[in-house]
């Protein structure tokens, strides 16, 4: 297995060269102070180092370990916790935290590269400050004063971690039914009771408190989504003084054994009259998780292109090294008894798939994070635009950069041949780790649905309108550069048939409630490979003209990326528009 490099030249070109961040963070008074190239080139050269040095020799033993649970304590493979201890004293848990509570206040767009390099490393490993991240999002955005006191500055310095409770276990994808209960108490604090299960470090013997987000309804809730109300509930009370005090009634009844991730704890929690307090207003719950969700989804999306990146890095090693049979146009290495598979069209289409896929993500998700960004730290107009913007490609990020992430595996699992099949390489572990990415924080099906009908057909299309004016913009700009023009007039034409593809879809649920569904997986595919061949038409932008091999490579990827991978648009374009009918002929008692 090869060792994992950090890709920070990539990185940095994203960044500084094709979003030119330092003039964006320049402007934005939050990030001024705060935020510049050589600040962010530091951070990401130092993550680099933690990465390839203290998770990345863990990842495997910890699969091969795996959690344990004994008798209501969950225990963490080893390494884990002098792992998450460095961590902590990295002050990593602060990096995008709000200054105010003891966060560095640092951007998105250089978050996601930390979390691309964290989950490149050790998933298992990253999702624990993931979803402390993520918990400390909806605190800060949603919770009292008080409640921000009292546990963001832990949270940051990772001292304590945060869980997210939503899954119970009649209700995954449909919350509006779940039956967690929430009764007041005459100290203003809530009694909760119920199960949850599927919890991500809902226990574990990393941080010394556990802040459980928990989504539960009142005796008197209104039925279904709109009944629900977010509470919480830390594993151990905090005094006033803000030491730990007695243990709430929370605790962890067993963990689940699964396919991948094995070193993060997948927890049943039970609460038995734990006490939790409110987290901004009643029956608002889900509207206050979903702050938290735009950046976890955003980072699910990110552990797949960590995945795909790290089996990328491993079969590169591997095409280079390995030799079996000549290369069709004759012997490339003569002194050996046969080439490095590298030579073969076929091994080469499997690396530049990778490839492709991982640097049109990468774009996408500095894209994405950026108007994370504008969303939180800009001003009006911009502010609003950006929010927009968010609300439309997280979905898309979320399914297509785990979708790909699958593929990306299987794909440098396949180019060992036999030994991807072996465990010793670590390629099938990386399968099995990015597979549940598809599933959880919303299964992809249900992105698609969201991206299709509450982003899409229920706003008549008006946030896409914003995607669609954002490439013609870039379509305009760069129409008179002939050097472009192979990748300006494919954009054009791709851009119109996502166009097409979402009117037609709109148009159709007039008269067919089913249309959407339908569409919708194929449609999310569809937005992903036009939104990476405009990530991968700005990149050549960039690196047209210049002469470094770094340039040249990115152009070339460019180009294998609109001949090879962008084509699979038309199939999925005649999907989107072939209605439901097929779907749903078939009498359910002849599936
Ligand atoms: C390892 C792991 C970690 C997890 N971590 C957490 C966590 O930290 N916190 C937490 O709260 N949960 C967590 N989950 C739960 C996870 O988010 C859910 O499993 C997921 O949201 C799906 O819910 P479900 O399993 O109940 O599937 P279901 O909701 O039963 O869905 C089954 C299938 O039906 C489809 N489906 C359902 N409704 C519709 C619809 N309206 N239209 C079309 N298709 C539909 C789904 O897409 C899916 O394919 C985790 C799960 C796992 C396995």
């Amino acid at each position: 297995m090869a060792d994992y490099k950090a890709p920070l030249r990539e990185m940095n070109f994203l960044l500084h060269e094709v979003f030119e961040a330092d003039k964006l963070w320049a402007r934005l008074p939050a990030l001024a102070e705060t935020a510049d190239r050589e600040t962010a080139d530091a951070i990401l050269e130092e993550m680099g180092k933690l990465a390839a040095n203290t998770l990345d020799p863990i990842n495997r033993s910890g699969d091969e370990e795996g959690c344990s649970w004994n008798d209501g304590v969950v225990t963490t493979p080893k390494g884990f916790p002098e792992a998450y201890a460095t961590f902590c004293e990295g002050g990593w848990g602060a990096l995008v935290g709000n200054p105010e509570f003891g966060g560095m206040g640092m951007p998105k767009m250089l978050g996601a590269q930390v979390e691309e390099m964290l989950n490149a490393s050790n998933i298992s490993f990253a999702l624990y400050p993931v979803l402390t991240n993520g918990a400390c999002l909806a605190i800060d955005a949603h919770g009292s004063q008080e409640l921000k006191e009292k546990y963001l500055p832990n949270m940051y310095a990772g001292t304590w971690s945060g869980a997210m409770d939503l899954t119970e276990p009649h209700a995954g994808t449909d919350l509006g039914i779940i039956r967690t209960k929430a009764e007041p108490q005459e100290d203003g604090s809530y009694s909760i009771t119920g199960s949850k299960i599927f919890i991500t470090g809902g226990d574990q013997d990393l941080s010394e408190n556990v802040i459980h987000l928990v989504l539960a309804k009142l005796p008197d809730a209104p039925k279904g989504p709109k009944g629900i109300s977010l509470f919480l509930v830390p594993k151990i009370l905090v005094n006033e003084d803000g030491s730990l005090g007695e243990r709430n009634a929370v605790n962890c009844g067993s963990i689940e054994h699964k396919m991948g991730i094995k070193a993060s704890s997948t927890c049943a929690m039970n609460f038995d009259g734990a006490k939790g307090w409110l987290v901004g207003e009643l029956n608002k719950g889900l509207a206050a998780m979903f702050t938290m969700m735009n950046y976890e989804r955003l980072g699910v999306g990110i552990q797949g292109l960590g995945a795909s990146e790290r089996s990328y890095q491993n079969a590169i090693e591997y095409a280079r090294d390995r030799v079996q049979s000549r290369s069709p146009s004759g012997a490339k290495q003569p002194e050996k008894a046969a080439d490095p598979i590298i030579v073969h069209p076929d091994v080469r289409r499997m690396l530049l798939t990778q490839k492709a896929y991982i640097g049109g993500a990468r774009a996408l998700s500095t894209y994405v994070a950026k108007w994370l960004d504008l969303a939180k730290y800009g001003e009006g107009e911009e502010k609003q635009q950006a929010e927009a913007m968010v609300a439309l490609l997280t979905p898309v990020a979320k399914a297509f950069f785990t979708d790909r992430g699958l593929d990306c595996t299987v794909i440098g699992q396949q180019v060992f041949g036999g030994h991807g099949y072996i465990r010793e390489w670590g390629q099938e572990q990386l399968v099995r780790d990015v597979r549940i990415t598809q599933i959880y924080e919303g299964t992809n099906g249900i992105q698609a649905l969201d991206l299709i009908g509450r982003k899409t057909v229920a706003n008549g299309g008006a946030l896409f309108e914003l995607f669609a004016a954002d490439v013609q913009q870039f379509i305009d700009d760069n129409a008179g550069n002939a050097e472009l023009a192979e990748f300006i007039q494919p954009l054009t034409v791709e851009l119109q048939r996502l166009k097409d593809a979402t009117a037609a879809v709109i148009e159709a649920t007039k008269t067919d409630p089913n249309a959407p569904g339908a569409a919708s997986v194929d449609y999310l595919d569809l937005f992903g490979y036009v939104a990476y061949a405009y990530m991968w038409a700005k990149i050549a932008s960039v690196a047209n003209g210049k002469d470094e091999d770094f340039y040249r490579s990115q152009i070339k990827t460019a180009r294998f990326y609109f001949a090879r991978l962008l084509p699979k648009s038309q199939a999925l374009a005649a999907s989107v528009v072939a209605g439901s009918d097929t779907l749903m002929d078939l009498e359910e008692e002849l599936f």
